[in-house]
């Protein structure tokens, strides 16, 4: 494959361009929302000046440009997952909408008292609390896959919690605080040997790692528009056919139905039956432009740039004096946490924001995690194939100025 151009890669996001606090902006929070590229602002920006319009409603011209133009998003969706077919790609809000429909209509149909459901001990709170929610309202119990040290699930924990109790299993595919990468194929094996449907959160996992839900075979897949550079409010629920049509819809509204009167309403077919209500349309055709962008850059570039990036960040930040990573696994990808000395993560983001390095400090959604590691938060850099070595540099080297600062 033809190596990554990054700096034209650069160029086609304008955020990237700016100064914060007069020094060139280092963006190291991917984790939390990626930036977009022009043509994705470029096509939010058409929708609204040449064809906004309701989707799946009119006969009127611009009508029918923009149920186009959403139905395309869709199949371009589709053929980035290889999903077997369109109507198994819902548009959602985003990884927490997609989550809280499929618990809510497990919640609705699936728990009885006595049932279990399994995560892991480093989902993000989205993964955790419409589980607990669903459990909760059904007197089921949320168990929760142990990790080692390193931030590594402990699979043969998981192996001997699998019996008849268990109605589903909720694990991320990639942790956005520890960058662990799950080993979810054998998750997704050992569960399915026992007939029990599995959902992968891919949010930190669609934008680094090819997906390919016909050889993964999820039962459901998650991920949030904005974190694959596209608009935030606009996220996808995979579903394999068999579960999409088990599941009751989640919201009621228009869109969703086929025929209504007081006394009976039958539902739409799939994908409609899940899509209650006027969605995000313009930001689910920029979703749409945001996959087509990274797909003409070329994947496979972007994959094997990111994991130089990776490796290069991981050796340099080694040799930071004092410097203990949150995590560290020897499958990772995107994220990396550390604490450096006992320094608290939040001055170290502060005095690295000064110098133009955008990282996130806390829990990152991820309360439980924390506490496994007796830890009230980490400092993260996340990182985009639009990053490059001389930024991680200029972290290196914040990261020792902040910390002599500091200590
Ligand atoms: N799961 C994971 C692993 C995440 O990283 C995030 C976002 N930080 C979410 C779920 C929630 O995504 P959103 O806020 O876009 O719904």
């Amino acid at each position: 494959t033809a190596a990554l151009d990054v700096a034209a890669v650069r160029k086609d996001f304008p955020i990237l361009q700016q100064q914060v606090h007069g020094k060139p902006l280092v963006y190291f929070d991917n984790g939390a929302t990626t930036q977009k590229p022009k043509v994705v602002i470029d096509t939010l920006e058409r929708y609204y000046e040449t064809y906004n319009s309701n989707v799946h409603r009119g006969v009127h011209h611009l009508s029918q440009v923009a149920t186009d133009a959403f139905e395309k998003a869709r199949n371009i969706v589709t053929g980035y997952i290889n999903a077997p077919d369109s109507s198994q790609v819902i548009f959602t809000k985003g990884t927490t909408d997609g989550i809280n429909l499929v618990a809510s209509g497990f919640s609705r149909r699936f728990l009885q008292p006595g049932d279990t459901v399994i995560i892991s001990a480093m989902e993000h709170h989205s993964n955790i609390v419409p589980w607990q929610m669903a459990c909760e309202d059904n007197g089921a119990t949320l168990k929760v896959i142990p990790i080692n040290d390193k931030g590594e699930l402990i699979m043969e924990a998981f192996e001997a919690m699998l019996d008849d109790t268990v109605k589903i299993v909720s694990v991320t595919y990639v942790s956005n605080t520890l960058g662990t990468v799950n080993p979810v194929e054998d998750i997704i094996t050992a569960a399915h040997a026992r007939n029990i449907p599995v959902l992968i959160d891919a949010a930190q996992a669609i934008q680094h790692i090819t997906i390919d839900v016909q050889a993964l075979k999820p039962d459901f897949l998650v991920f949030s528009g904005h974190k694959i550079y596209g608009p935030t409010g606009t996220g996808v629920l995979y579903g394999s056919e068999e579960w999409l049509n088990k599941l009751p819809p989640y919201q009621g509204g228009g869109e969703m139905i086929k025929t209504v009167t007081f006394e009976k309403t039958t539902y739409n077919v799939l994908p409609h039956k899940f899509e209650a209500g006027t969605p995000n349309i313009a930001g689910i055709i920029g979703l749409g432009a945001a996959i087509e962008y990274l797909q003409q850059t070329g994947i496979p570039a972007i994959q094997q740039y990111e994991e130089e990036l990776m490796t290069y960040a991981m050796e340099q930040l080694r040799q930071i004096d004092g410097i203990r990573f949150i995590g560290d696994a020897a499958n990772r990808s995107g994220a990396i946490s550390f604490l450096v000395h006992n320094i608290h993560p939040f001055d170290m983001g502060e005095l690295l924001d000064r110098q133009g390095i955008a990282v996130r400090t806390g829990h990152h959604c991820t309360e439980p995690l924390m506490n496994r590691f007796n830890i009230p938060g980490t400092v993260r850099a996340s990182l985009s194939f639009y990053n490059t070595t001389e930024e991680i540099d200029k972290l290196v080297a914040g990261v020792k100025r902040a910390s002599a600062m500091l200590l």
